[in-house]
């Protein structure tokens, strides 16, 4: 095939978004670790699972063995009001650097939501729907992804409350109306709504709430409501398994050019983005196919790869979730207040876990003055407001660059650009005043999280 010249953005046509989603767990040969149920410490089954989430999420969690498994005809139809998202040459990064390495990302803020959490969010509220439930409940931080399942609720038809961290409802206005227009009820947690939410406004008045305060608030209704189930927007098998959809597209497009890449990077959070991203890819270097090097990334405020045990844990800081064999900090492992990019999940997905323990990938840690660094030189030469989140992949694959520079090697590196920064301008505010700091947590301060990792037989 003769080389063609590679366009700034390779878009597919709407056929070519993926008929199936790729299970990453199939093509694993050492299966993570299963969850289990706190009560019995026996490995969760459906039973454990459906009172709490929608009987098809359920079977795709278990499902260890379908490689591929059908998109339904209806989330392919409102996948097609945002998909599929470019994948772009970033031709002018390249030249600012002066790098001779390319560089590739997948851009997935181009919806409002602002983020790749639309991809699930709008398969859970479909499942939902189709099992004839009548509404779905969720926390959220900083918004993302109640603002996606919001839109994908809106669009199924199904009621949604949405327990929105009280200091970031009133820090994030404007996300928090986003949701409304969409019809969502979004109630600031601790709420008076809920018994967890009123026993924590009696023992702490005035609290701003916590991420752990709101999914009990959001589970507590999920399972005292009628019709209703709890949704959640990472660290999940089934989350991972729809955010494949960037990785097929991501490799079908730099297959039309014949484009094998040496490099993948993507920021880790939750981790489904990233075991989204390099699914597919992965996959094949499993199987022999290829020798990519994979890179998360993660902020040294919330290092649960690079500094965290791989150890049982709850999922929630509430304990009221399965335990997952994961990385972890502790449930209770709270970044520093100054912490402002995003990615402040204790807890680490069970897939990305289970690859960086086999060493099938590696990870990076990065601190966040040097990600806002990086966020804005992006900015400035490829035009994309970047979310935090996504910056800390823009940071390594920089650095990945200027590597390829001093040793002459054209890699071809690739990262998965996750969303928009434009609810994050206080954070930006910060950085473009100079007062923003980095911390970076003690051994001593990750001890006190450490110590609330549940002791049970499975971790000695
Ligand atoms: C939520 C979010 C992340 C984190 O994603 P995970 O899949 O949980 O790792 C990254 N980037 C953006 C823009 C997000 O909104």
């Amino acid at each position: 095939m003769a080389k063609q010249p590679i366009p700034y953005k390779i878009y597919l046509s709407e056929e070519e978004i993926p008929k199936k989603w790729y299970n990453l767990n199939a093509a694993m040969k050492i299966k993570h670790a299963p969850f289990l149920n706190p009560a019995t410490l026996q490995p969760c089954g459906a039973d454990d699972l459906k009172p709490v989430f929608c009987d098809d999420c359920v079977s795709q969690e278990l499902n260890m063995t379908d490689l591929y498994i059908d998109i339904p005809e209806e989330i392919r139809d409102f996948y097609k009001m945002y998909r599929p998202s470019p994948l772009v040459r970033a031709y002018c990064l390249e030249k600012a650097l002066g790098t001779p390495a390319e560089i590739y990302y997948k851009f997935e803020g181009n919806n409002t939501s602002g983020s790749h959490k639309l991809n699930s969010a709008a398969a859970q509220a479909y499942y939902a729907k189709k099992q004839g439930l009548k509404s779905v409940t969720t926390e959220t931080g900083a918004g993302q992804w109640g603002t996606a399942l919001s839109m994908a609720t809106a669009y199924f038809g199904l009621d949604l409350t949405v327990y929105m961290v009280k200091v970031s409802s009133e820090q994030k206005p404007y996300r928090k109306e986003v949701m409304r227009t969409y019809g969502a009820a979004v109630i600031p947690s601790p709420s008076d709504t809920t018994e967890a939410g009123r026993k924590i406004l009696k023992e702490f008045p005035g609290t701003g709430g916590s991420l752990g305060c709101a999914i009990s608030e959001a589970v507590e209704k999920a399972v005292t409501s009628d019709s209703c189930r709890y949704v959640l927007g990472s660290v999940l098998d089934h989350v991972l398994l729809h955010q494949s959809v960037i990785g097929l597209e991501s490799k079908a497009a730099l297959d039309k050019y014949g484009v094998e890449p040496d490099v993948i990077i993507g920021c880790v959070g939750g981790g489904s983005n990233y075991g989204g991203l390099i699914a597919p890819f992965m996959g094949d270097k499993i199987a022999g196919k290829n020798n990519i090097e994979f890179i998360g990334v993660e902020p040294a405020s919330c290092p649960s790869l690079t500094r965290g045990k791989f150890v049982y844990d709850f999922c929630d800081s509430a304990k009221i979730t399965p335990l997952a064999k994961m990385y972890t900090l502790g449930c209770g492992f709270m970044p520093a207040a100054n912490h402002a990019g995003g990615l402040r999940y204790h807890g680490m997905s069970p897939v990305v876990s289970e690859l960086y323990h086999e060493g099938l990938m590696r990870a990076v840690a990065v601190k966040q003055t040097k990600v806002f660094e990086a966020a804005e030189y992006f900015a400035r030469t490829e035009g994309i407001l970047p979310a935090p989140e996504s910056s800390h992949a823009i940071r390594v694959a920089i650095d990945e660059a200027l590597k390829c520079k001093e040793t002459g090697e054209k890699k071809r590196i690739l990262f998965g650009l996750t969303g928009t920064g434009y609810f994050d301008m206080a954070a930006y505010k910060q950085y473009n005043d100079g007062t923003m700091t980095d911390y970076i947590p003690t051994d001593e301060d990750l001890e006190k999280g450490f110590a609330s990792i549940p002791d049970i037989p499975q971790n000695k």
